[in-house]
């Protein structure tokens, strides 16, 4: 007979980890799929300061530190790009695209957000020749060069500024004439002496020959079109959920995110969801870490009425 998990958990950012961490404590079977680095986005964050009893730290510790806690106490972590979900109201296949599937009796879904494109010509060419989403992976690639951050939201400006640890100077390039990141955030990138904003521009092209030498940006007002030198270019323009494997489940709003209600639970029977992936306001590791709380106690009553 098919091995039949308690929960199985598809994404290892700080919403799943916190469930699998409270699951397992609650001694239920855990299994987590990830298609990527466990962490989430803390992996791609610089630094970290807003969770509560730690002043300072990076992403990457962070999102280590959870990972070590979960798996020490027992769930079980495995690489897994899933591709759809089935549910027959009693138990729940999980597939993966490599045709491995995991069968369970709840799911929790934790996958968060991907990167937004700016999908525009050169983009795609120069992906990791001088394009990227990652600050922390590539920003030191880039040491005395100019680079270009595109966006104004909090991602963009909080990446913008660790990116002047290595850059002799950061663009930040905005459509508006206004940021939408917080002040506290906009005030810093402002009294930043390497900082460069240009407002009022979109990018429209990403020049280069092997490798980025500059972009073309437009002034949205006058159509006029300049190339800024640079050797880098990081998009930071807002993220969409990643929720393509559940498209058939009737679960997700008209962005594709997850629809749930405040114990986390889908409307599909055993079906759970947690973090950036759910349709919210607030979107940060604390919220996350709650949601994973929240559902994985919701799980461990289900599993116990299900048995
Ligand atoms: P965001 O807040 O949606 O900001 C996206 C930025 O990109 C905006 O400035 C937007 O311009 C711009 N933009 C969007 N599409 C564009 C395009 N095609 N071309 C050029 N510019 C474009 O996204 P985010 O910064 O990734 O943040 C996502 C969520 O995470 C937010 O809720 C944010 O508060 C949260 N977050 C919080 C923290 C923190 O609290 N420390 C850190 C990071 C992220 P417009 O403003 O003109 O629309």
């Amino acid at each position: 007979m098919d091995n039949i998990h308690d929960l199985v958990i598809v994404g290892a950012g700080p919403a799943g980890l916190t469930a699998a961490v409270y699951a397992r404590r609650a001694n239920i079977e855990v299994v987590m799929l990830e298609a990527s680095a466990p962490g989430g986005k803390m992996v791609k964050t610089a630094e970290i300061e807003n969770w509560p009893g730690t002043k300072k730290t990076t992403g990457p510790d962070l999102a280590y530190s959870m990972f070590e806690h979960a798996t020490n106490l027992g769930a079980m972590y495995q690489f897994g790009d899933v591709s759809n979900i089935k549910n027959d109201g009693n138990i729940i296949e999980v597939e993966c695209a490599d045709g491995k599937v995991y069968k369970t009796k709840a799911l929790l879904i934790a996958t968060g957000t991907v990167e937004r494109l700016l999908n525009i010509p050169g983009e795609q060419k120069f992906t990791n020749r001088g394009v990227s989403y990652c600050a922390v992976c590539d920003g030191a690639f880039f040491k005395d060069e100019v680079i270009t951050v595109i966006g104004g939201g909090n991602s963009a400006l909080e990446e913008a500024l660790y990116l002047t640890k290595f850059a002799s100077q950061v663009n930040v390039v905005i459509r508006r004439d206004v940021f939408r990141a917080d002040k506290m955030i906009r005030d810093k990138v402002y009294a930043h002496d390497k900082i460069n904003v240009i407002v009022k521009s979109i990018p429209v092209e990403v020049v280069g020959d092997d490798k980025v030498d500059g972009i073309v940006l437009e002034n949205v007002d006058t159509k006029e079109r300049t190339t800024i030198p640079t050797k880098a270019v990081f998009p930071f323009i807002g993220l969409d959920p990643k929720t393509e494997f559940v498209k058939n489940l009737g679960i997700t709003n008209e962005f594709g995110y997850i629809k749930a209600n405040e114990k986390m639970e889908t409307a599909q029977k055993g079906i759970y969801a947690a973090g950036d992936v759910l349709e919210k306001e607030l979107r940060q590791v604390v919220t996350a870490a709650a949601d994973g709380a929240i559902a994985a106690q919701e799980i461990i009553m289900y599993i116990e009425e299900h048995e």
